[in-house]
């Protein structure tokens, strides 16, 4: 829907709790760039699960009330606040952030946080490139040293960041096991870079990956729900060996005799914490991908922003992620 004087359509929080307090408002001003910002038309959205803990208040981040969620869009440029002259009216950009938030028909984003869209990707593709490939590039190599001719398990590897990173290590030269929930999601991963794949709702999945990783075992995991796996994550590492924790959702009890013999790493990542310097590495990698064809994001299930509160529910109590949520403003 076009902006009608200066005014938007936006899901807005006023308080943090349950999806339900995602609101629809249609008469939320427009946000205008300043300096080295961006305003851009959104198309679509990413939609993370962190952005679900953030609504709920549990989170590190509490943005100041209200406020409204998403940070990876996808869209046009509007306009552009003084010394931007990286992108004009009309450019095609996808964002790994916004300052005023993605939930929305217009948002702004600080200049150095927005790339240019390529043509081989739509908007929907846009919106599921910002956090899925960052944290996957981030968590494979800057934080897990990840190298060619390694084995890596993407351990929860047919959501947003699990695809990103199956794409990102299979183009790098390492040797892909990937896990799913769903005979679909397996597929999904399969097509997207895995050399093998598993279901991590099958009882001897573990024993299967043991098997087939041998007595070398697992060099680097990329863990999605470390509170269920970190404890046997640590049978399946090589010597050396590290587990990403990208994604946990609660407390687990490990032996900590588990990581002597082996020297293992346990490292947990955030890409908040990035620097810029680690930023610009990704960026360049991610935007090298698309060009080369290897980075295709896949979009999964698609919400209208009225929908919003329904797609928070469904990306915790989900039935088997099929790649990248995404929120669609038109
Ligand atoms: P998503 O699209 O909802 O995907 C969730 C993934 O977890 C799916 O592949 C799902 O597989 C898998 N999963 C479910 N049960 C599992 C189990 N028992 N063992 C292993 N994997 C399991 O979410 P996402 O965007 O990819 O994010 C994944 C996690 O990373 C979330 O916790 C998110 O908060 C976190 N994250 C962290 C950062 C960071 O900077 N640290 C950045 C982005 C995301 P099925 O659905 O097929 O069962």
């Amino acid at each position: 829907m076009a902006a009608r004087k200066n005014v938007m359509r936006a899901v807005k929080v006023f308080q943090f709790g349950g999806p339900e307090v995602l609101k629809l408002q249609s008469d939320t001003s427009l946000p205008v760039p300043e300096e080295n910002q961006v305003l851009i038309k959104v198309h679509a959205c990413g939609i993370n699960p962190v952005e679900t803990y953030i609504r709920s208040g549990t989170h590190a981040k509490k943005p100041a009330l209200p406020y409204i969620p998403g940070t990876d869009v996808a869209g046009i440029v509007q306009g552009v606040g003084e010394h931007v002259t990286a992108f004009k009216k009309g450019d095609r950009v996808f964002t790994l952030g916004t300052i005023s938030g993605g939930y929305a028909e217009y948002t702004i984003a600080s200049v150095d946080t927005v790339f240019s869209l390529s043509d081989k990707l739509d908007f929907k593709q846009g919106a599921a490139t910002g956090i899925p490939y960052f944290t996957a590039y981030h968590a494979l190599f800057q934080k897990g040293s990840a190298k060619a001719g390694e084995t890596v398990l993407v351990h929860g590897a047919s959501g947003g960041v699990g695809i990103a990173t199956c794409q990102i290590a299979r183009a790098y030269g390492l040797k892909v096991f990937g896990t799913a929930g769903t005979e679909e999601g397996m597929n999904l991963v399969l097509k997207n870079g895995a050399h093998k794949v598993f279901n991590h709702r099958k009882e001897d999945y573990l024993a299967q990956i043991k098997e087939i990783a041998g007595a070398q075992g697992i060099d680097v995991i990329i863990e999605m729900l470390a509170d269920v796996n970190l404890a046997s994550d640590l049978q399946l590492l090589s010597s050396g060996g590290r587990v990403m924790i990208v994604g946990s959702r609660g407390p687990i009890e490990i032996n900590p005799r588990d990581t002597m013999l082996k020297g293992s790493s346990i490292r947990g990542l955030s890409l908040f914490s990035a620097s810029k310097d680690e930023l610009r590495e990704c960026a360049a990698s991610i935007l090298a991908g698309i060009e080369a064809g290897w980075l295709k994001p896949v979009v999964g299930p698609e919400y209208p922003m009225e929908k919003a509160a329904e797609a928070h529910k469904d990306i915790i109590h989900s039935k088997g992620a099929l790649g990248k949520m995404v929120l669609i403003m038109s």
